[in-house]
């Protein structure tokens, strides 16, 4: 089992160290974009937040600190379709909700209490390693 990691909140809390990942200048205004705007971005989207706190930072580098993120298991790739990849630093179990009006993604938790068991008529004896559900429709507020 592994060690549960206290996550920082917020850039300003970033150590620079974190579940066995070096967390570099640039790692960290990665992480920190992130972190501060939870909006599921894309690189494109971290890049361009990324090069207003660190204007030398490329998107190569961008996407290299992407993926020692997620490699290191601080940050969720979410995939919808075949739409670029977005990224998560909610490490909570949660599945995505994606609003089909403004395309907006959504965090989704399970119901207190409630286990993924409960829903699924899972094979007996297996052992879920990993979460991916995404959820498509209309929010309240688009639904008009
Ligand atoms: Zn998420």
């Amino acid at each position: 089992m592994q060690q549960p990691i206290d996550l920082p909140s917020h850039s300003d809390e970033i150590p620079s160290e974190l579940g066995g990942l070096r967390l570099t200048k640039q790692r960290k205004v990665v992480y920190g974009v992130l972190l501060d705007l939870r909006d599921h971005p894309t690189a494109q989207d971290v890049f361009l937040r990324a090069k207003e706190r660190m204007p030398s930072i490329s998107l190569a580098t961008v996407y290299n600190c992407l993926e020692a993120l997620v490699v290191h298991k601080l940050v969720k790739q979410v995939n919808f379709d075949r739409s670029p990849s977005r990224y998560c630093p909610n490490l909570e179990e949660h599945v995505h909700f994606q609003d089909e009006a403004t395309g907006e993604i959504h965090d989704v938790i399970f119901k207190k209490g409630v286990k993924l068991e409960d829903l699924l008529d899972l094979p007996q004896g297996v052992e879920v390693r990993e979460l991916e559900l995404t959820l498509k429709g209309l929010m309240p507020s688009s639904n008009q």
